[in-house]
């Protein structure tokens, strides 16, 4: 069966509640028809004004993070049944911003522990991984691949392979205007779906949609997700404007199509 395209929407810790909604509903009202799968992912807080938007639209609600405990003293932590209380199915896990940017640098015990806990509490996982520009100049970009999705997916079993989203994204590719060549995408897709054979079994692998992210614009995603391997985007600056998102549904739609 081939794999239906995803495209999210990552809105970073951008837009007002009113700004956000705006956006939503210019999304869901201009989603072109066709085989795709559209989310967008506010700030927490901005969770359940969006939600309501949203209901009734193709368009599903994703949330940015996630903690992994269902509840406790955990100040300033959102739970899986939190999360999926403001009707989200989806959460991205393991951003590159987590894991080098902000405070907390996310290790992979804790994005695994996080990956396991948004399945068991019925979420689709979007598991970003990828190497700095540090990394690939060593040529250790497939290493680094190899270790992140291996440590994401300790203790996850094949029947979640359905469920389970991968996001590459070269940090060096993300907010930065450059993005990865289709070679490289598809060289690196590649890669993490070989892996996920290895990991599971190939039927399962098959599954798995892999999306990639960095820099993805309405110009250059149809060449991206024409790859073989690449199923879709996680887009972050050009999730911001109605016209330049779907734009990018768009060219998913093309290139899948
Ligand atoms: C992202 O934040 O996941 C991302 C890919 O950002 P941008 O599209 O702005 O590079």
């Amino acid at each position: 069966m081939p794999r239906r395209p995803l495209v999210v929407g990552n809105w970073k810790m951008n837009l007002s509640a009113a700004k956000g909604r705006e956006l939503a509903r210019a999304v869901a009202d201009g989603l072109p028809p066709g085989a795709v799968d559209v989310a967008l992912c506010p700030t927490f807080v901005h969770l359940f004004p969006v939600a309501d938007v949203l209901r009734g639209s193709r368009v599903r609600l994703g949330a940015q993070d996630m903690f992994f405990e269902s509840s406790g003293a955990y100040t300033g932590e959102v739970s899986p049944a939190m999360i999926a209380e403001t009707g989200a199915t989806f959460v991205i896990l393991g951003h590159s911003e987590r894991r080098h940017t902000i405070g907390h640098l996310e290790d992979d015990w804790m994005i695994n522990r996080k990956v396991r806990a948004a399945l068991a509490a019925h979420l689709t996982p979007i598991l970003c991984v990828g190497e700095t520009l540090a990394q690939r100049d060593a040529r250790q970009t497939l290493d680094v691949l190899t270790f992140q999705l291996t440590a994401g997916l300790v203790g996850v079993s094949a029947d979640a392979a359905e469920r389970l989203v991968v996001a590459y994204e070269p940090v060096w590719a993300i907010g930065t205007g450059r993005n990865a060549t289709p070679a490289q995408a598809q060289e690196a897709h590649a890669h993490l779906r070989r892996l996920l054979a290895d990991h599971w079994a190939a039927a399962a692998a098959q599954a798995v949609r892999i999306l990639y992210g960095g820099s993805v614009k309405p110009e250059n995603a149809r060449e991206l997700m024409a790859q073989a391997d690449v199923d879709g985007g996680l887009i972050g600056g050009a999730s911001l404007k109605a016209d330049s998102y779907l734009g990018i549904v768009s060219a998913a739609l093309a290139a899948k199509g």
